[in-house]
Order: structure tokens, then C-alpha cells, then sequence
């Protein structure tokens, strides 16, 4: 085992590179973390993904650029031997997706499990991305989240991933014309039920602040229900750009010591995860 993290050591799980959808390279992220104080951080491009979801790969780390990709993690984590910066994605959940995975995922040590997209049977639409408004307008707000529910907890039932990342993602126009009419609480319910009873982490996102949600993902309501049900926590800023990586992280770790929380969960270099106090 690695020696113990101070408590409170500021610690990302969720950021993005060039690779995919994000702006700085490994090098500039690293740079970022260490100026924010950070011991370790995990670097989560989204995975390679079915043409059907990202025709023009714009979203992805595509096919050709995974060895490139890997090697200028490499050369970070090299550059950077004061600080942990571990190798993983964000792998999006999708029917049959879990040779892909397996197969495009090869060698990460941090898998995040995402549900940024409903299948073609839901319309085929990326629910956090404004050009694909058209799916909120047609199914309405409270479908689109019982639909999200219903596939979340199909993402949460995969072995793959080890932790679930950002998990109300459906609140992301909610304060732009699109917010759920229906008591969430028994969505949320189910969410709960299904991380507790498939063991997975959980993230607690600061990324919900920059995008206008006014709220962690997940709101302080699920979060509550998280931590009376048990499911660990993990805390991600979601950074797309360098200044972004690490924001918040503090902050996260007092909000979650308010809701009861004692710890976070941090994935070491090693493979191993750690219970780092926060309270
Ligand atoms: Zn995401
Ligand atoms: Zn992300």
C-alpha cells in the first residue's frame, strides 16, 4: 500500500484533455493540479465511442489517437513524480457496450461510468449538450428523466466501471426551461438502491456550478440519500479546461462533511483505493 494521503489532500478523479472533448494537454492539466495543491489526479478522456453517438469524432479519443494518448500521459506522470496522475476515461454506457470497453479501455486504472446519451430508442440524443435540445422538447423534462433513471441504473449495473460519474446529469437545463416536474424521489430512490446494491462509488461533481445548475452533481437531496444508503463518494471537477482542474475541491469535501460524509474515496497509482478522511 502506498503511505496515506493527508486528510483532505486535494484530490480530482474527473478531468479531460485535448484528446477529447476538453482544451489542455496532460502536461498543461498537470501543471494546473500541482498549482492547485493537488497530490493526485486522474485523467478521465471519454472513450472511443459507436459512430452512431459521435459520428465526426469530436467527443472521443478516437481509435487512432489511443496510442498517442497514452503515451503523452506518460510523458506527464513522468514530468511529474510529485504528483499521482493516473490513467482512465469516462466511458459512456450504452447497450452492448461492454466489449468496446473492455477493448478501447485497455491498461486504465480509473473507469468512469457516464450516461450522457439515450439510446436510439429514446431518440439517440446527448442529453447535456444544447444542440440536442430537440430531445427535451419532445419528451417533456419528466420523461427524459425517468428514461435517464432507467438507463443510469443499467450503467450502474456494469462491473466495468468504478464510479458513477456525475449522477443527475438530467438536472442540466433545469434551470434553462427544463426542470422535472415530478417528485425526483423516487427516481432518486432507485438510483440509490442500485448503487448500493452493485457496490459502486459514486462522484460527487463540482462541475454543476460552472454550468448553471446551481448544485453538485448530484443535488444535496440524492447526495443526502447516497450517504444514508451507505455509497462511498469520489470527488471530480469534470475540468475541460487547465483552469478548471481541481475547482471546487475543497469546497466539495465541507459540503459532503455537512451531508455526514467522513470520507472520500481516492484511487492510488498502485491500483488501491484509499478512504481519505475529509471531517
Ligand atoms: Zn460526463
Ligand atoms: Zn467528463
Amino acid at each position: 500500500m502506498p503511505i496515506a494521503l493527508p486528510p483532505r489532500s486535494i484530490v480530482d478523479t474527473h478531468t479531460h484533455t485535448h484528446f477529447s472533448d476538453g482544451v489542455g494537454t496532460f502536461e498543461q492539466n498537470a501543471e494546473a493540479a500541482r498549482a492547485a495543491g493537488a497530490r493526485v489526479i486522474v485523467s478521465t478522456d471519454h472513450l472511443t465511442l459507436p459512430r452512431i453517438m459521435d459520428p465526426e469524432g469530436e467527443v472521443q479519443v478516437t481509435t487512432d489517437e489511443l496510442a498517442a494518448h497514452r503515451a503523452a500521459w506518460e510523458a506527464a506522470r513522468d514530468a511529474h513524480p510529485d504528483l499521482e496522475y493516473l490513467y482512465g476515461f469516462e466511458c459512456d454506457w450504452y447497450e452492448g457496450c461492454e466489449d468496446n470497453i473492455v477493448r478501447w479501455s485497455a491498461g486504465a486504472q480509473v473507469r468512469l461510468g457516464s450516461v450522457h446519451w439515450l439510446g436510439p430508442q429514446d431518440g439517440g440524443a446527448w442529453i447535456d449538450d444544447t444542440s440536442d435540445r430537440h430531445i427535451w422538447e419532445e419528451l417533456g423534462a419528466d420523461e427524459v428523466w425517468r428514461r435517464y433513471c432507467e438507463t443510469w441504473c443499467a450503467a450502474c449495473s456494469c462491473p466495468l466501471f468504478d464510479i458513477m460519474a456525475h449522477p443527475d446529469l438530467a438536472m442540466r437545463f433545469a434551470n434553462d426551461g427544463f426542470a422535472p416536474t415530478i417528485d425526483l424521489a423516487p427516481l432518486w430512490d432507485e438510483m440509490v438502491a442500485c448503487a448500493r446494491d452493485t457496490g459502486k462509488r459514486v462522484e460527487l461533481s463540482t462541475a454543476g456550478w460552472r454550468k448553471g445548475v446551481g448544485d453538485y452533481y448530484p443535488a444535496e437531496g440524492l447526495l443526502e440519500r447516497f450517504f444514508q444508503a451507505g455509497v462511498p463518494i469520489s470527488v471530480g471537477s469534470d475540468g475541460h479546461v487547465p483552469g478548471d482542474i481541481c475547482d471546487g475541491i475543497a469546497a466539495a469535501y465541507d459540503h459532503a462533511a455537512r451531508i455526514g460524509y467522513r470520507t472520500v474515496e481516492v484511487p492510488r497509482a498502485d491500483g488501491s483505493w484509499e478512504a481519505m478522511p475529509i471531517a
